[in-house]
């Protein structure tokens, strides 16, 4: 899964999501955290993003629901799409499941086109894949130079 802030104290917002999903679920990997420019939406400052790799009993609906959890005990509100956030946690891939539901789509719909999710993901786990699109580094490596 993916970790994403750019409020107030991001890299504060993304060890305590840390932290708190350790409490949570069993976390296996963690990266370092990256520094990115925003993509689409309004302006707004950097974020902070890593990923982390996670071993769960629970099935993918109730792991998005623990995620929306810990992102509202955090305080993050809904005010706009793609707008500034306090935390925001991204469910990218859960096993090999591929789902075109709106409310959960797998693996996340945009996860391919992002380096700011295929970076630090290449970092913790080398071999990882995207369902239907192959090996994160050979993806990473067909991207645009840029976010
Ligand atoms: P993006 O999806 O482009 O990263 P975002 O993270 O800002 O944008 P949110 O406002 O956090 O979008 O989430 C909008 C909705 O996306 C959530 O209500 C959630 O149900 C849905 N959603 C669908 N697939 C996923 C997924 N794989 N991970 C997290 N949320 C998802
Ligand atoms: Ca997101
Ligand atoms: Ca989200």
């Amino acid at each position: 899964m993916a970790l994403g802030a750019n409020l107030d104290d991001p890299q504060g917002a993304i060890e305590l999501a840390v932290a708190l999903l350790r409490e949570a679920t069993e976390v296996l990997a963690v990266s370092s955290l990256y520094k990115t420019k925003p993509v689409g939406g309004p302006e707004q400052p950097d974020y902070f993003n890593a990923v982390c790799i996670i071993q769960s009993e629970v099935s993918a609906t109730d792991f998005l629901h623990m995620l929306q959890g810990i992102e509202k005990s955090m305080g993050r509100i809904r005010v706009e799409r793609w707008g500034p956030r306090i935390i925001d946690l991204d469910l990218i891939t859960f096993g090999d499941i591929q789902s075109s539901d709106p409310h959960l789509t797998l693996p996340h719909p945009r996860a391919h086109e992002r380096r700011f999710v295929l970076e630090p993901w290449l970092e913790i786990e080398p071999t990882a894949h995207l369902v239907g699109r192959g090996l994160i580094e050979q993806i990473l490596e067909e991207l645009p130079p840029s976010q």
